[in-house]
């Protein structure tokens, strides 16, 4: 009886896995046609100075659009798309059309901060990723001051010899620098001071329990003062209340992002909300 009950329960999993295996091949399938359907697209999310007169810049973050079926968000592809390495061309799409929509907003003469492009790990240990990003820059006519690029602590930390190399010639290309999620990776302080970086992003996590939760607001005073001394700028990522935001201006940190301000918006309407009603 033993034994039968084991079998059905091998039948049950196996069943199972097939059926995640074949989950994760038409999702890859889905993907790789998206790519070449179009069915990418970017939304905008307004990064705000805190200081006054400065321009709005915009986080590009990637969509997947299906037709007729619901939006699929990047949690649900991009580690596939990682795993697969079908991140490579997707994120030399994203970087091309997101230089070319800031280059179009700059050429409509709207006050426009620059754009941020999101790394990831793979994309950043191209061997030609510094090429590729003079490419982009070059083909869309962009002045590389106007991008910016995110990279996660895991790209970072690993391998930080070429790290530096690979930070270094972009820096050189004009391009500027800013670790994302700061303080959820495995950060070295020895290495970070290492890194010619010029902005560290404050995760959304520890944002979150600002003002009450006397944890978050510790760490958060700490990197924004860390992050000073090291001289970087600061952003906080996924601000969406006033007394949040109060305490963030307190503590000296440079910018904002969250829904307080605006969610990630597409293109059309960052222009109207974002860069226009702002420049007035
Ligand atoms: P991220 O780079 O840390 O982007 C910020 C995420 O926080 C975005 O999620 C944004 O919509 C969300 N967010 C912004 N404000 C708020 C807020 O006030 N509250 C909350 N709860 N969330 C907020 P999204 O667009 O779903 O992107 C998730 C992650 O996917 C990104 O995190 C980034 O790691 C990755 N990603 C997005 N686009 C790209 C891309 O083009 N390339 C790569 N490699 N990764 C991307
Ligand atoms: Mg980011
Ligand atoms: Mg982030
Ligand atoms: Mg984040």
């Amino acid at each position: 009886q033993a034994k039968e009950l084991g079998r059905n329960t091998f039948c049950f999993h196996s069943a199972a896995l097939t059926s995640r295996v074949n989950d994760h091949l038409q999702l890859e399938m889905r993907l790789h046609r998206a790519l070449e359907r179009g069915e990418l697209l970017l939304h905008y999310q307004p990064l705000v100075g805190l200081e006054p007169g400065q321009p709005i810049r915009a986080e590009a973050l990637l969509r997947w659009q299906p037709p007729d079926e619901a939006m699929v968000p990047p949690a649900r592809f991009i580690p596939l798309a990682e795993e697969t390495g079908l991140i490579v061309p997707i994120g030399d799409w994203v970087l091309r059309a997101a230089c070319r929509q800031a280059k179009a907003w700059l050429d409509a003469g709207l006050h426009f901060g620059g754009v941020s492009v999101n790394l990831s790990v793979r994309q950043f240990r191209q061997k030609d990723i510094v090429d590729e990003v003079a490419d982009v820059l070059a083909a869309t006519g962009l002045p590389a001051r106007y991008l910016e690029l995110e990279i996660t602590e895991s790209a970072l930390m690993e391998g930080v010899e070429r790290a530096v190399a690979t930070l270094d010639a972009l820096r050189r290309l004009g391009v500027s620098l800013a670790i994302d999620d700061f303080g959820t990776g495995y950060s070295s302080l020895a290495y970070l001071k290492r890194l010619p970086l010029d902005k560290l992003k404050i995760d959304q996590s520890f944002v979150r329990g600002l003002p009450d939760d006397g944890n978050d607001h510790a760490i958060v005073t700490a990197t924004i003062a860390m992050a000073r001394s090291l001289g970087f700028s600061t952003v906080a990522e996924g601000v969406e209340t006033e007394a949040q935001l109060e305490v963030l201006r307190k503590l000296g940190c440079s910018a904002y992002q969250g829904y307080l301000f605006s969610p990630p918006l597409a293109p059309d309407a960052f222009a109207r909300h974002a860069l226009l009603l702002v420049a007035g």
